[in-house]
């Protein structure tokens, strides 16, 4: 893959794959939500993004977002801003607080301290049910088969689960597991789909990707 030198063009290069991809697949473009994961990078690296146009991101910790996130927002009140890593129960209120969507609801004890924090405040961020699509062992996320019955507890719990996410293992082709999670998706009435990263965000859009969650590609390699 191609990038650019500076921001700009790198933030360019991928909304010009991602129009390709979605061209290929008959889809339109603006359905298509670039998250620019800005995890391990600090307000500086974020700042030249931020300038070029972009107002989404994502970020992994929630420490470490709140470290950061609470003064860029000040300078660009518009910021989108979605949690993409786990996300310990006891953290549920701070990571209402400051972030527009999480991606990682995975178990009904997260279902049911996300309930709470939401009857103390207004604010409502989108929620995604991570999927551990390659069922392994060691990886976060919601096992295929307790799928439905996480989404029902979560409509119990008056919760709008808004899409699905997963990050496919590694090292395998990762289109199946794109596939398979839009098939649960449709399976399930679920409107959104966060899967593709760097290496894999374009095909990711071929199998219906809503959001896209790259990092790499926009920053550089983390140190
Ligand atoms: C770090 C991370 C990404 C971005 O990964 P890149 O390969 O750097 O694009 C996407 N999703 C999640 C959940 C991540 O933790």
């Amino acid at each position: 893959m191609t990038t650019g030198d500076i921001p700009a063009d790198r933030l360019d290069a991928v909304h010009e794959h991602i129009a390709r991809a979605a061209k290929r697949a008959g889809r339109d473009p603006a359905d298509i939500t670039l998250i620019a994961i800005s995890k391990t990078h600090d307000a500086e690296a974020i700042r030249p993004i931020i300038a070029a146009g972009h107002r989404v991101f994502g970020e992994n910790r929630v420490q470490e977002a709140q470290g950061k996130w609470p003064g860029l927002k000040e300078e660009t009140p518009d910021i989108e801003l979605h949690l993409v890593g786990q996300l310990q129960s006891n953290k549920a209120d701070d990571a209402v607080a400051l972030f527009d969507a999480i991606h990682s609801v995975d178990r009904s004890s997260l279902v049911k301290a996300l309930a709470k924090a939401f009857r103390k405040t207004d604010r409502r961020p989108r929620l995604f049910v991570q999927v551990n699509i390659g069922e392994e062992e060691q990886k976060g996320g919601c096992a295929i088969a307790d799928l439905p019955a996480l989404l029902d507890r979560a409509r119990a719990a008056d919760l709008e689960i808004a899409g699905l996410m997963c990050i496919p293992p590694q090292g395998r082709e990762p289109a199946p597991f794109f596939a398979l999670l839009a098939k649960l998706a449709e399976d399930n009435g679920v409107p959104l789909l966060s899967m593709g990263m760097s290496s894999d965000y374009e095909t990711a859009v071929m199998c219906g990707a809503t959001h896209v969650r790259v990092g790499t590609a926009l920053f550089g390699t983390r140190g």
